[in-house]
Order: C-alpha cells, then structure tokens, then sequence
C-alpha cells in the first residue's frame, strides 16, 4: 500500500495527475493495491471475504490469475461502467496504480507473479523476500517518500 500511495503522491508531484485528484486516487490506490490478494484467505482483504478467497484460491492458486496483466486491464477498466468524467479517470488511475504497484512489489520476490495467466511461466525480479529487510525497509522509504511529497504540495 505505502508504494501505491507513494506511486500516486509521485504523479501528482511530477505534474501527470492534478492536486485535486489525490484524495480520490489515493483511496482508490490503496484499495487497488489489496485486491490482488484476495485470492489468500490470509491477506487482509481475503480475511474480509474468506469464502470468495478460498474459491479463486481453489480454482487458479496464489499470485495467479489477481496478479495478471488482464486483472490489471479489468481494475482499470472497471471503473468506467459506473463512473465517468474526471471522476473515472481519477479511480481508474488510481485503482491501476495501486493494483500495479501490488503486482511490481510481489514480482521483486522470488516466487514472483503470473504476470501472462493462464500461462504458466512466474514473473520474478528476485530483488528480496517478503517480510525481509529489504523489503520493510522499501516500506519505511516510500512511506516517508509519500508523507514528504505530500506536505511540499500543501
Ligand atoms: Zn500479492
């Protein structure tokens, strides 16, 4: 979550995205960035709906299908067929973003992601481990990253 949010700050601080815009696209970021893995019954959004959790984790596995470039086109997408104007581009932005910057930091891991699903090959970068060293303190960084963009724009 502290990448997406830092990924959205950084838009909005390059001038790609409107000052505006970042209440929004930051939620919608954020929500982005856990919808990948609810396909684990122990993530923090598979633990909010278990059932449907269990059922993709049944059906296609862990960092499969919710961590494919077509779910990534369908988060995107998605926004679109409720929202419109300014509005769908901010969620849509975000959602992608936030779904993106999920997918990137679990394809750093060495279990890597199914990036082309159905295919079966794994995406996998092999920069740290989840939970490692390097990986809290990517967190610690992008957070301060994001904390510190934000405050320059207010
Ligand atoms: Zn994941």
């Amino acid at each position: 979550m502290a990448f997406s949010l830092a990924c959205v700050t950084g838009a909005v601080y390059a001038g790609a995205m409107p000052v505006d815009w970042l209440p929004v696209a930051g939620a919608a970021a954020a929500v982005g960035s856990l919808l990948p893995d609810i396909d684990e019954p122990e993530s923090k959004l598979g633990r909010v709906c278990v059932p449907l959790a269990l059922v993709i984790k049944l059906l296609v596995g862990h960092r499969t299908l919710t961590h494919s470039a077509l779910a990534l086109a369908t988060v995107i997408l998605l926004p679109w067929i409720w929202l419109s104007g300014e509005l769908a581009i901010a969620v849509s932005a975000g959602v992608g973003i936030g779904y993106a910057s999920h997918l990137l930091g679990d394809a750093m891991t060495p279990q890597g992601i199914q990036l082309a699903w159905p295919q079966p090959a794994r995406f996998s970068l092999r920069w740290f481990r989840t939970g490692s060293a390097e990986d809290h303190l990517a967190f610690f960084g992008l957070s301060a990253a994001s904390i510190a963009a934000v405050l320059s724009m207010v």
